[in-house]
């Protein structure tokens, strides 16, 4: 088939690495004329508000799906108004609007941080006094990796905070003391058949995630259950199709969800290397209508992130069971340039050594 995405970055440039072996063609639509997939796909250079261009998107393609959130509706909309497109655009609409993202948990009984909404610095200030510092504050649109937010350690913060943040509307979540982070990545095919990969464990600093770990330790054994539950409440409820993942903190054993990513997601990247069908594959074969591969896991996998700069490339292959992914991005700080997934079974004895070798050549040593 003929596939289009929206969004040209790594998470696409992953996608066609995954399709081509079954037999697709892409094509993309990114506003960079560099953009991670270019070697890979013909791409249209183009802003997502370009009604030419998205009406070229849909019409090179039998199915289109994104890598990239905030397309916008508008661009959503006309895409799936001229050809089947996957995630629906109402998992975008939710996803765009953290408010909406927090709605849409409360109406499915899925537990959060505690939160409100402010419009004005002055509802700022109520809400971190009704919720108790410390709070999260975050705006509502277009964050990610930790930017546009900040955490306020007492009611004094506000104003500096609003002003940081450009004034724009926010949500105000409570600072919560989680024991960890899991993610769960599920994948709904057209047919309405759900599969999901092990649970993850991840850590993030300043608001990026650094690595994962598969499977997480199960300290509890209802922490699958509730994750499944909640991933499928939300599969269902949007008759999603595709690979959707939700972020939780874990708390006392129980998981509230952080947000939820409608595309395959960073701390799925393990499964490439660590389970028998990635992410990625199985994210075309539900666009594409074909059945999905199996979920299981194949080998523990440590993924970890390359942040800002890449480490020698000898240096990390010389690493038994160390596997490299570079997004051919320029070095810039704080940007993911790659990531490596290192699988337990080619060293077991020396796996946790090795891992930490990885995070410090990463710079992610004090992790
Ligand atoms: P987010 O952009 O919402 O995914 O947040 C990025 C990271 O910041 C999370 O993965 C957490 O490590 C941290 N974080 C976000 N919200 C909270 C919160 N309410 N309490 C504690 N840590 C948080």
């Amino acid at each position: 088939m003929r596939i289009g995405l929206l969004g040209g970055g790594q998470l696409g440039r992953m996608l066609a690495l995954a399709g081509y072996p079954l037999g697709h063609e892409f094509t993309f639509l990114d506003p960079s004329s560099d953009a991670p997939m270019s070697p890979l796909a013909a791409g249209i250079i183009s802003l997502f508000t370009d009604h030419a261009a998205l009406d070229r998107l849909a019409r090179d393609s039998d199915v289109v799906t994104f890598e990239f959130e905030n397309v916008g509706r508008e661009a959503a909309e006309r895409i799936a108004a001229r050809v089947p497109m996957f995630p629906p655009p109402a998992a975008l609409e939710i996803k765009v609007d953290r408010l909406l993202e927090k709605r849409f948990f409360d109406q499915l009984n899925i537990p959060t941080a505690p939160y409100g909404d402010a419009s004005t610095e002055n509802e700022l200030l109520k809400q971190i006094n009704a919720l108790g510092a410390p709070v999260v504050v975050k705006t509502r649109k277009f964050g990610y990796d930790g930017k546009g937010q900040a955490v306020a350690r007492s009611a004094e913060d506000a104003a500096s905070i609003w002003r940081a943040l450009g004034g724009a509307p926010v949500i105000v979540e409570k600072f919560i003391q989680f024991e960890r982070e899991v993610s769960i990545i599920a994948v709904r095919g057209r047919d309405g058949m759900i599969q999901f990969y092990p649970v993850g464990e991840n850590v993030h600093r300043g608001g990026i995630l650094r690595f994962t770990r598969a499977p997480a330790k199960l300290f509890n054994k209802s922490i699958v259950d509730q994750a499944q539950n909640h991933a499928r409440a939300v599969l269902e409820k949007l008759h999603y199709v595709g690979v959707l993942a939700i972020e939780f903190f874990e708390v006392n054993g129980r998981l509230l969800a952080n947000e939820m990513a409608p595309r395959v997601h960073n701390s799925g990247h393990w499964t490439i290397d660590g389970a028998a069908t990635s992410q990625f594959e199985n994210h075309i074969r539900a666009v594409t209508n074909a059945p999905l591969g199996s979920t299981e896991l194949r080998r523990e996998t440590a993924m970890i992130n390359i942040i800002g700069d890449v480490p020698p490339v000898d240096r990390i292959l010389q690493i038994p069971g160390a596997h490299l992914h570079l997004y051919g991005k320029e070095p810039r700080a704080g940007r993911k340039l790659g990531h490596i997934n290192l699988c337990a079974d080619a060293a077991p004895a020396d796996f946790e050594k090795n891992f930490k070798i990885l995070l410090k050549m990463t710079g992610n040593g004090d992790c």
